[in-house]
């Protein structure tokens, strides 16, 4: 046995929220390179059935198309995960949407849409998944937060991400002191910039704010958000619970 050997999932199941392009997809491919059985769970039924065809190419993979913030869509798909894999052992919870807009004029429809995709589908999935995980005393938990849960990004302002991302990381916290007994550990990781459908970033006009205030001068590249997502669901981590590994690049150091 070698440190490496710490960082394999086989014969593990692990579930990738939104888990069908960006940095769910990269995260997906890491946890099957590393041994896992990989469950894409997003809502676009041919992206998923796309981003399965690169994964099988690694290892078992299945398709499940799951609205997170759907209690009864998460329900089934842990019962159709446990009855195709077997039980699961690593979540991730990287679904989330962003919008940009100024306080004033944000509607609730804007509010609710984040909070609900963000946060609370975040704590149903938890929740769904984690009874599983306390049930059989294991399992490791993975929550995509953001630097923006930590800082407040400009000049776009996003106050109901921001909060969404903040709520995430006290959640990971909460469920980690609750569940460590139970031998279930709860984790985030809080990227930076990253190159994904979501963020405009290569719009030189925000340049100046999105590569040169960001120390190591660029944005990542969602292979590089990946590895510490593995970290964390591995047992190379198995003394880590309730923390969130900031992964951008030094932004948050300013
Ligand atoms: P993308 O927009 O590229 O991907 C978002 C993913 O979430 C898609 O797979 C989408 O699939 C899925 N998704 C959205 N809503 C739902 C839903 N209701 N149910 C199930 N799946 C859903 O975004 P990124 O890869 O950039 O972002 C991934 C995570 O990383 C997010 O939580 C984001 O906040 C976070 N993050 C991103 C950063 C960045 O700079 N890109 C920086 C910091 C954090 P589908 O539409 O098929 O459902």
């Amino acid at each position: 046995m070698t440190v490496l050997d710490l960082f394999r999932l086989d014969g593990k199941v692990a579930v990738v929220t939104g888990g069908n392009r960006g940095i769910g997809k990269a995260i997906a491919i890491a946890l099957a390179e590393a041994g896992a059985s990989v469950v894409v769970a997003a809502r676009d039924a041919e992206r998923n059935d796309e981003a399965v065809a690169e994964l099988s190419k690694i290892g078992p993979a299945l398709a499940v198309s799951t609205d997170v913030t759907d209690r009864a869509a998460l329900v089934a798909m842990r019962e159709t995960v446990t009855a195709e894999l077997g039980p699961i052992d690593v979540l991730v919870n990287n679904a989330g949407v962003g919008i940009h807009g100024e306080s004033l004029t944000l509607d609730d429809d804007g509010w609710d849409r984040v909070m609900s995709t963000n946060l609370d589908a975040v704590w149903k999935a938890s929740q769904v998944v984690g009874e599983q995980m306390v049930g059989r005393r294991t399992g490791s938990i993975v929550n995509v937060g953001s630097m923006s849960g930590m800082i407040i990004n400009r000049p776009q302002w996003h106050a109901p991400y921001a909060v969404s991302k903040a709520g995430v990381h006290h959640l990971t916290k909460s469920l980690a002191a609750e569940w460590a007994p139970q031998g279930v550990r709860v984790n985030a990781i809080a990227p930076g910039y990253t190159k994904t459908e979501i963020s405009d970033i290569d719009d030189p006009k925000w340049r100046h704010y999105w590569i040169d205030e960001v120390p190591m001068q660029r944005y990542a590249q969602a292979s590089e958000i990946a590895p510490s997502a593995l970290y964390l669901a591995a047992d190379a981590s198995s003394f880590v619970t309730g923390s969130v590994l900031v992964v951008d690049g030094g932004y948050t150091l300013w």
